[in-house]
Formats: structure tokens, C-alpha cells, sequence
């Protein structure tokens, strides 16, 4: 444990043009070749990964593959195989969870790690997160992009910033000098959208979104603008959180406007609940912990979980703790934006073998 408890050490890790580098694992006759994952040309199809080789022709992931095969004469293009590619997914987060206490896997290729409780000098960190990269590489063949970091947010540009096999540092107290030379849209949370209406006012920077003040941001954007302004100043509170409920039945919404009425909140929860427990009897299982998932309008994400005394499949039971959970978790009345409920700890040996992965969110299947 570091002395200063308030610097955290956090270490984004992004595998590196990951479909197609299993593809070279599952076919090394493929190593050094211009590669592409993803649909047929003639079904308009587009290039979900593309091995380096392949990017040294222009060619990129979300291309129309016809325009992919223009540029490149020999290129191979191959159907995705996802059930691999989870495998080794599956094999590198475990790898990731022996370095550190806090993984959020946050897609199939890419992961948060929170390693402050491991170190006692912030250096360490770096360290643990040259560890992993020998290790992917080593034991299982994979190449990473790293960034070490104070937070999430800085982490993950830093880990964007030098790929392939990349390692980014930026020190506690150089998150700023880091940050604002770079391009808004670097910020996973700022959009072409939002980037090309700061391009509008003059803010083609990090430093110059840094100098307009929240409450202009916010009358321009709204809640995100607030956000937005902490992070032009390296600020970025959210916690690495466990994402890996491996066997668990989950079910929650987003809403097109955020929701402060608790009465309307718990309507919607007893929906998830009922949805949840539809799949439950639906699979002949019962579960011993119930758990819920908060998101806020400014994206601040909690999940609060209770284990049950004996199994059940009861809808009257799930609800019941699922309303007692957010009571307890919403006790700061902050306007939600998305509400989740999940169910896990199954009392039943078939769980094992069923695919009930429906927690971890899966975004689009276009990877980096
Ligand atoms: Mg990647």
C-alpha cells in the first residue's frame, strides 16, 4: 500500500490487433501476412480487425472490405471465429487477475487493472504492467499495448498512444502536460459528434477544452459537459470495477432521459426482475445472490449485491432484495441513467455448462 492513498495506479492493457492475432496463433502460416477479420466484400461486409501487416496498406478496421481488397491484392480476409477469440480472451484475464486485485474487463480485448493495493511505490506499477506484457507474450503469444496511469481515463489513451507492443507511462503529476496536446476525441467518451461541435467553438485541444469553464460546456452539452470538463483537467474518479460475474443472469436498460422518480425506478426494476427471473425458470435454476447495477448521469457505475440465505427462483424474493438494494445504493437521489439487476451463485451443476453470460457488455465487435 502506497503512503499517499489518494494516488491510485491504474493500468490499462489493450491486446493488439487481437482477432487477427489469434488467427496467427490458430495459423502461424499466416504470421507476417496482410490479414483481415471480418465480413464478405460481397455482402458489403467490413473490416473488423486488421493484422499490422494488412494496416501498412491503408487498410483499417470498420473499411468497407471491398475498398480492403483494392488496396491490398493479396490480402486474406477470414470470417470471425469469436468462440476463439473468448477463449483466449478468457486465458489473458486470468493472467490479469493474478497481477492484480481489481480487473474490469471492459471488451473481449481490453481491460483495467487497479494495482494500488499491490505496491508501495508508484513505480511498481510499472513494473507489474512490463510483467504482463513479457507474460501475454511469452505463455500465450499475444502482443499488448499498455498505459499506466493515475486514472481510468488517462490509462487508456495512454495505452492507445504507442501500439503495438507499446508502454505508456504518465506519472502522477503529469497528467495535464500529458493530456493537452492531444485531440479531444482521444477522451473515450468524447465522440466525432461532440469533437466536431468543440472543433465549432475553437477546441481542437485537450488545453483548450481545459480553458472554457463547466457551466458553458454543460448549457452546450448538458450533464456530459460537466464531465467533460473534469476530464480536460486529468480528473477521473470512476473505480476499476470487477466485471467478471462469470455465471450470471443479468438484464438492465438504459434510458433515452435520465430518471430521478423512485417510484418510476422501481417500476422498472421489478421489470428487470421479472425478465431475470424468466430466464431463471426458464434454465431450471436457482440462485443465491441478487445484485444490482446503478449507473448515474454522469456515469459514475455502482453495483451492490446481497447473498441469500437458501437458493431460490422466486420472483416475490428478487424483487424484494432487489428494491432493499436500491434503497440502500441510491441514498444520494442522483438522477439515474441506466438500472440493471443480475442474479448469480447458481444452486445447480448444469449453470457450469451453460453459456449465461450476459453481464459483461460486449460493444461492437470492431477491436483494435
Ligand atoms: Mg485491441
Amino acid at each position: 500500500m502506497m503512503d499517499d492513498n489518494s494516488i491510485r495506479a491504474i493500468i490499462h492493457l489493450d491486446l493488439d490487433a487481437f482477432f487477427c492475432s489469434v488467427e496467427v496463433l490458430n495459423n502461424p502460416k499466416l504470421s507476417g501476412k496482410p490479414i483481415v477479420v471480418g465480413g464478405k466484400p460481397e455482402q458489403r461486409g467490413v473490416v473488423a480487425a486488421a493484422s499490422y501487416p494488412a494496416r501498412k496498406f491503408g487498410i483499417h478496421s470498420a473499411m468497407p472490405m471491398s475498398r480492403a481488397m483494392r488496396l491490398c491484392k493479396e490480402l486474406i480476409i477470414l470470417p470471425p471465429n469469436f468462440k476463439s477469440y473468448r477463449t483466449y480472451s478468457m486465458i489473458v484475464m486470468k493472467i490479469l487477475e493474478q497481477e492484480a486485485d481489481l480487473v474490469e474487463q471492459i471488451s473481449v480485448d481490453e481491460a483495467f487493472m487497479d494495482v494500488t493495493s499491490r505496491i508501495s511505490d508508484w513505480n511498481e506499477a510499472v513494473n507489474i504492467a512490463k510483467k504482463l506484457q513479457n507474460k501475454l507474450s511469452a505463455n500465450i503469444g499475444l502482443s499488448s499495448s499498455i498505459g499506466v496511469a493515475t486514472n481510468k481515463m488517462i490509462a487508456k489513451i495512454a495505452s492507445d498512444y504507442d501500439k503495438p507492443n507499446g508502454l505508456t507511462i504518465v506519472m502522477p503529476g503529469e497528467e495535464k502536460s500529458f493530456l493537452f496536446p492531444l485531440k479531444p476525441l482521444k477522451i473515450s467518451g468524447i465522440g466525432p459528434k461532440i469533437a466536431e461541435k468543440l472543433s465549432e467553438m475553437n477546441v481542437n485541444t485537450i488545453r483548450d477544452l481545459s480553458k472554457i469553464p463547466h457551466n458553458i460546456l454543460e448549457a452546450k452539452f448538458g450533464k456530459i459537459g460537466i464531465v467533460m470538463a473534469q476530464w480536460a483537467q486529468g480528473i477521473d474518479n470512476r473505480p476499476v470495477q470487477v466485471s467478471r460475474e462469470i455465471k450470471s443472469i443479468s438484464n438492465e436498460r438504459t434510458f433515452a432521459k435520465d430518471i430521478s422518480s423512485k417510484n418510476e425506478l422501481i417500476m422498472i426494476l421489478t421489470q428487470l426482475c421479472e425478465k431475470v427471473v424468466n430466464r431463471l425458470t426458464d434454465n431450471k435454476l436457482k440462485v443465491k445472490r441478487v445484485f444490482i447495477k446503478l449507473r448515474y448521469y454522469d456515469f459514475d457505475t455502482h453495483t451492490t449485491q446481497r447473498s441469500l440465505s437458501e437458493p431460490t427462483d422466486s420472483l416475490d424474493i428478487i424483487i424484494d432484495v432487489a428494491k432493499e438494494l436500491f434503497t440502500f445504493a441510491w441514498t444520494d437521489k442522483k438522477p439515474i441513467r441506466l438500472l440493471g439487476v443480475g442474479v448469480s451463485n447458481f444452486d445447480d451443476e448444469k449453470s457450469g455448462q451453460t453459456e449465461l453470460f450476459y453481464n459483461v457488455s460486449r460493444k461492437a465487435a470492431i477491436t483494435d
